[in-house]
């Protein structure tokens, strides 16, 4: 590991006082991937801001029913809280799904909307073709190994998957993402945080290198208390998804959907919503059909390489499925 300067943050102004105009300074939250990346010398920060200090850990009701998360709020603690359990199931259910406990109770809000891909050739600096770790060195992964990779989004710098399951979530959710730097704060519709690849896979988030993210705000949904998040991965534990769905209805008394949220992860650069399928749902009847239907429009664009193919089909059974499931659930 490279040394690195180390020091520790007051309050947010002063944590992006102290990074601004340092390019190759990075705030230390829970940790648990930037010091993996830093280990095996992806990531090289000369300088090392701690936030872990500030009081950005709040989980809180506003008077218009939108729920805020701080960005310090860690993983565990929001998976089990009321607010969310009840009122975004598909949330606490993404978070329960990631990782393991003892990350869950280390992790932050904020450092898993920055997660970096588990891209393999990504992970080790040894491999020479990487866009996303060294621009303009091609991508390992295009005729690769590339199991793990995008059927959605994908360009030909990069095929990377986005690992979070909590960000699929917030994608349904239309989460809103609170930053504040030097120019003071603003808000960044969740649509528009991460980015797909492009031309410019080195960029992961639309996020300024002295922003600090202090809090997510969950739109007040009644309907996303109908939702459900479903991963399929290789393991029952401690595995990235292959395919994720969260996904949410709203149903009148005939069962017929007057609104659905729909978002997909392993799949793409970015947590991916799916337009398509949300607009097969809707004003239709809740039905295995529908559900089908819906699948088949999300998919139709989709495109697979040598060993990632299979995610096409898996990706439309589990759309699918996870409708299935929040059509029978009774709220
Ligand atoms: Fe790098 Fe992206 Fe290619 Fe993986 S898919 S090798 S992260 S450029």
């Amino acid at each position: 590991m490279n040394p690195f300067a180390y020091s520790r943050a007051t309050d947010p102004t002063q944590a992006v006082t102290a990074i601004s105009g340092k390019p190759h300074s990075k705030f230390l939250g829970g940790g648990t991937n930037l010091i993996d990346l830093m280990k095996m010398g992806v990531e090289t920060p000369n300088e090392l801001v701690d936030i872990n200090r500030l009081s950005l850990a709040q989980i809180e009701e506003l008077p218009d029913k939108r729920v805020r998360i701080g960005a310090l709020a860690r993983n565990s603690d929001v998976a089990e809280h009321e607010l969310i359990k009840t009122r975004y199931p598909m949330l606490s259910q993404a978070l329960l799904s990631g990782a393991s406990p003892q990350l869950r109770n280390m992790a932050t809000v904020g450092g898993n909307l920055l997660q970096r891909t588990r891209c393999y050739y990504f992970y080790d600096p040894a491999f020479p073709a990487c866009n996303k770790r060294k621009p303009g060195s091609g991508c390992g992964a295009l005729d690769g190994y590339n199991r793990i990779h995008a059927i959605l989004g994908q360009s030909e710098q990069c095929i990377a998957t986005h690992p979070s399951d909590m960000c699929v979530a917030l994608a349904a959710l239309d989460a809103i993402v609170r930053v504040v730097g030097p120019n003071g704060e603003r808000e960044i519709g969740f649509r528009d945080f991460h980015r797909l690849p492009g031309n410019t896979p080195d960029r992961d988030a639309n996020l300024a290198s002295d922003e600090l993210i202090i809090a997510v705000d969950l739109p007040a949904m009644p309907f996303a208390a109908r939702s459900h998040y479903l991963k399929v991965r290789d393991r029952a534990s401690y595995a990235f998804a292959l395919v994720s769905v969260a996904a949410a209805l709203d149903l009148d008394a005939n069962k017929n959907i007057k609104d659905a949220r729909v978002a997909l992860g392993g799949v793409a650069h970015k947590p991916w919503r799916a337009n398509a399928a949300e607009k097969k749902l809707i004003g239709q009847e809740a039905n295995e059909k529908t559900f089908q239907s819906a699948a088949e429009a999300e998919l139709a664009a989709a495109k697979g390489y040598k060993y990632n193919s299979y995610k096409i089909e898996l990706a439309k059974r589990s759309i699918a499925r996870t409708l299935n499931i929040v059509a029978e659930m009774t709220s």
